[in-house]
């Protein structure tokens, strides 16, 4: 079963702006600009998420009736607007903060593939460590 999280990590840009129409863009541009604080303003569970953004709750949920598509909807508004935009805005730029993306993994160094080899002496240069090199 699709969970919201992994939705919502996958969603792209495009995937969006096709959400919230013609305008969706302009939408995301503009809902962007709120300023948002993940902690006060954003909730996120396993089956919901939630963003109050100037005065309006923007909900997010997917729907087991149509196939776990996303299901989204703004309090204050009929059509997309740019509390939509805004969450969508949020989704896409917070995705690690959100929780939606793992850091990438740390890299660990692998053993026995070095620069260093010791065997090819003849270095094209002479040995440099020789330090009184003739000059002619
Ligand atoms: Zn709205």
């Amino acid at each position: 079963m699709i969970r919201l999280k992994d939705k919502l990590s996958h969603l792209t840009y495009t995937q969006a702006c096709k959400f919230l129409g013609t305008n969706g863009g302009k939408l995301i541009r503009q809902g962007g600009k709120y300023d948002i604080d993940l902690t006060e303003q954003v909730t996120l569970t396993r089956h919901l998420f939630q963003l109050h953004v100037n005065g309006a709750v923007v909900t997010m949920q997917l729907d087991p009736l149509k196939h776990q598509r996303l299901h989204y909807k703004c309090s204050a508004c009929e059509t997309a607007c740019t509390h939509l935009g805004a969450a969508f805005s949020l989704i896409l730029e917070e995705k690690l903060a959100l929780g939606l993306a793992a850091p990438p993994p740390e890299k660990t160094p692998i053993e026995g593939l070095s620069d260093e080899r010791p065997w090819e002496a003849d270095h094209p240069l002479g040995n440099p460590s020789a330090g009184h090199r003739k000059v002619n």
